[in-house]
């Protein structure tokens, strides 16, 4: 394993991939994550990613993120999001992606609490369009290295300056590498709770490392769960039915056929809905109805989803589909700045691990990949800038390794230390809480 190197990005997300494209190409980059470099939340990604189509759409895109997100969002946040999305995407477009088109422009879809089409998508699997091509680009730079199956399980520290990071990998070897900037894009918490959309892998490991080395944290509280996953008995990731299906006119049942709620409220109002009619009904689950489409628009549209449903026994054009809320975004997290700079000198928070206030309380639908996206490239922009000035730190004291030698106290320790930050405000994750404590 290399043991110094000038920045190292932990997490392989759009958040670590795009931080690592933004910064100079004359700085060595490790990118470490800990499984395949594709094993990552933003490979998921189904909706879409938001975008401000044109001047005349800035307030109403502002009041939308803002109505969602409870009016608890950081505004300066906000404007630096819809003001660098175009560009954002244009970027993404100069490096192949490739976004559904309509009659030679872009396709706008809409999800809930938005009030007009401003998301664009790559039918049902934006997120593995835009990920894949990150990666692309990422494997043809000879300055960035990616280290897969490896996990960060420490930082190292003096003086609360961060000069690396503490490593185990497959063989359960332990190592470090010293780094002049370390930046955390862990993703979120989804693989602490039971019922998550998330890959189970993403466990908020950069939180607990938060928690032992005084890094503030924010929001802690501010979780959203989902209102529709496919409703499942089996162990294991929920399914997420994204909320462009309810935008293309989906509707909610209960268990008599009837309509309970308008579905494109924001996601909370209607998890809440659902919650609540589920306790009525004496149910695990609600229907969400696509009978008014056919096969071959929901196919061309959803394909992904389509056929996952079929995997099932649902036949979307012709059965009601069982669905249930389950945990799926992070809004709070390591408080950064508009930056992506902690509280510790030297250490970076970039993506849905991080907080600068940008969601408030609760996430607009399709806003957290363009978060990742535009925020991660600030942090990269601003790490190329510290860098120029920076002399290598001294390096932090000699690691006695035996504290991590067993993995699972050490897991165990790590997902309390998140927990017990949670639990520290009022937050409803009934029934979705995988923690017994
Ligand atoms: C099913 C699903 C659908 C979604 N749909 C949309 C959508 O349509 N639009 C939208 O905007 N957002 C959507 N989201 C949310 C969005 O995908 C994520 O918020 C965003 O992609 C997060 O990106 P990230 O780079 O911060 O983290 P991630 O993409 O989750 O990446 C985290 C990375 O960190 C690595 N990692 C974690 N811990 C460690 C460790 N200790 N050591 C080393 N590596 C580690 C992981 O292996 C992974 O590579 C969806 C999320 C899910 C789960």
């Amino acid at each position: 394993m290399i043991k110094e190197t000038d920045v190292v990005i932990v997490g392989s997300g759009a958040a670590g991939l795009y931080c690592a494209l933004n910064i100079p190409d004359h700085y060595r980059i490790i990118v470490i994550t800990k499984k395949q470099p594709e094993d990552s939340d933003s490979f998921l990604a189904q909706g879409g990613i938001s975008v401000l189509r044109d001047n005349d759409d800035y307030d109403t895109y502002f009041e939308d993120t803002l109505k969602a997100g409870r009016y608890k969002n950081n505004k300066d946040s906000v404007e630096i999001l819809i003001r660098s999305s175009r560009s954002v995407i244009e970027d993404l477009v100069r490096m192949g992606v490739n976004f559904d088109q309509d009659g030679g422009d872009f396709s706008y879809t809409r999800e809930g609490a938005h009030s007009v089409n401003r998301i664009l998508h790559h039918k049902d699997v934006t997120g593995k369009e835009i990920t894949e091509k990150l990666l692309e680009q990422v494997r043809h730079k000879s300055n960035i290295t990616i280290v897969p199956f490896v996990t960060m399980i420490d930082i190292l520290e003096r003086d609360h300056t961060c000069t690396g990071v503490v490593l185990r990998d497959k063989e359960n070897a332990i190592s470090t590498i010293s780094a002049r900037a370390v930046v955390w894009a862990t993703g979120g918490i989804g693989g602490l709770f039971e019922h998550s959309t998330n890959m189970n892998h993403i466990t908020g490991d950069a939180i607990a490392i938060a928690v032992k080395h005084n890094v503030k944290l924010i929001d802690m509280n501010y979780i959203q769960i989902h209102p529709t996953t496919l409703f499942s008995k089996g162990k294991g990731r929920s399914f997420l039915i994204s909320e462009a299906v309810r935008g293309e006119g989906a509707i909610l049942l209960n268990k008599d056929g009837q309509r309970f709620v308008d579905e494109l409220l924001p996601r909370d109002v209607v998890s809440a809905a659902i919650h609540e009619q589920m306790k009525k009904d004496g149910t695990d689950y609600v229907y969400l109805s696509m009978l008014h489409m056919t096969k071959e628009k929901i196919r061309k549209r959803f394909p992904n989803i389509y056929e996952k449903c079929l995997e099932e026994g649902f036949h979307l054009e012709r059965d009601l589909l069982p669905v249930t809320p389950a945990q799926h975004y992070f809004m709070g997290g390591v408080q950064i700045n508009e930056d992506g700079k902690t509280s510790m000198k030297n250490l970076f928070a970039v993506g849905e691990t991080s907080c600068n206030g940008v969601h408030g309380a609760n996430r607009l639908a399709s806003n957290s990949l363009l978060e990742a996206l535009v925020f991660s490239k600030r942090a990269a922009l601003v790490i190329g800038e510290d860098l120029k000035n920076a002399t290598r730190e001294n390096e932090a004291e000699i690691v006695d390794y035996t504290q991590y030698e067993n993995t699972e106290v050490l897991e165990k320790e790590y997902h309390l230390l998140v927990w017990n930050e949670i639990s520290k405000g009022s937050v409803e994750y009934a029934g979705l809480c995988k923690h017994e404590g």
